[in-house]
């Protein structure tokens, strides 16, 4: 990103594009659903479900997947239904999901009974993980690595926004398993840095044991940052609004009110505060998320002008 590494003045900033993995407008589940989707395929699978918020990006691009695949798609979204379905909301009903609305404290047991009642039905249900993040799904940010080294690029620094935790824990593997040194710090969106490191050790540990290589991992060792949240989780202010417009008028790179836009914010404000070494090499691992942009409830935020 060499308009932006101007504008700061470095460190050597670049963007790995997996909002453009090709999946329906893309985003980091589809390296995760490749592995998923072989599993449900490999044990017959004919209905997939999973759960996740109303503008989740991981319900959109399982819905997406299980279209390709011929399966039914069941997705338990926690909230209500809006008037009107926008952004990833829109897309899942255009990829056929049928979508379960209920209360955030119900999306377990909904999860449970829709799945009981696809077996019922004799319809071979499988349980696609929150956030697509099991050892299966997190395997596939271990290959992501590797292609991003196969690139011949290795930066000193991988910064991304982290939630789920399977996008670090398969980097963290990936990275333990090519001798790849460089640091792989994680911006949590919405989870306090002790939870999500403990989270992201044990399925890192569980990822490389499944790759064939037996490692446990320390949870302070898991590199995450938790100055970000704000308001909490899809919440976004005057931070997400500035990475919005940086990248979008310096790069012409769409970020995501949730995700990316806050990863991005808290990027920026570790380059302004020098965290990171003027010459050192900057990966900014874009993670997908632009459907968001369209959807009704970020709109106040993003006409908004910057305060
Ligand atoms: C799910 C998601 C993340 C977080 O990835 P995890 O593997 O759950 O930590 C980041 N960015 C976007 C756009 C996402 O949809």
């Amino acid at each position: 990103m060499p308009r932006l590494t101007a504008f700061f003045g470095g460190p050597r900033l670049y963007v790995k594009r997996d909002d453009l993995t090709g999946l329906a407008f893309g985003g980091n589940k589809t390296r995760k659903l490749e592995f998923l989707m072989a599993d449900a395929r490999a044990q017959g699978a004919r209905t997939v479900l999973t759960t996740g918020a109303i503008q989740s990006n991981h319900c959109r691009q399982t819905a997406a997947a299980a279209a390709r695949l011929g399966y039914e798609c069941v997705l338990i979204l926690a909230g209500e239904a809006p008037d009107r379905a926008t952004g990833n909301v829109l897309l899942d009903r255009l990829f056929g999901a049928k979508i379960v609305w209920v209360e955030h404290s119900e999306r377990d047991r909904a999860l449970k009974r829709a799945y009981s009642d696809a077996l019922a039905e004799g319809k071979q249900p499988y349980l696609v993980p929150y956030g697509g993040s099991s050892p299966i799904g997190a395997a596939g940010y271990a290959l992501a690595l590797q292609e991003l080294l196969d690139q011949g690029l290795r930066p000193d620094w991988i910064v991304f926004a982290s939630s789920s935790g399977g996008t670090q824990a398969g980097l963290v593997a990936g990275g333990r398993l090519l001798g790849y040194s460089g640091q792989i710090l994680g911006i949590s969106v919405d989870e306090a840095a002790p939870v999500l490191q403990a989270r992201i050790a044990d399925l890192a540990g569980q990822t490389i044991r499944l790759l064939g290589t037996p490692v446990d991992f320390q949870a302070e060792a898991m590199q995450v940052n938790a100055d970000y949240i704000g308001a909490g989780y899809g919440v976004a202010a005057d931070p997400e609004r500035e990475a919005l417009e940086l990248f979008g008028s310096l790069e012409g790179l769409a970020l995501d009110p949730v995700y990316t836009g806050r990863a991005a914010a808290g990027m920026i404000d570790l380059v302004r505060k020098g965290f990171f070494r003027k010459e050192e090499v900057v990966l900014f691992w874009h993670t997908g998320g632009g459907p968001a942009l369209f959807a009704d409830r970020y709109q106040d935020f993003l006409q908004d002008p910057l305060a």
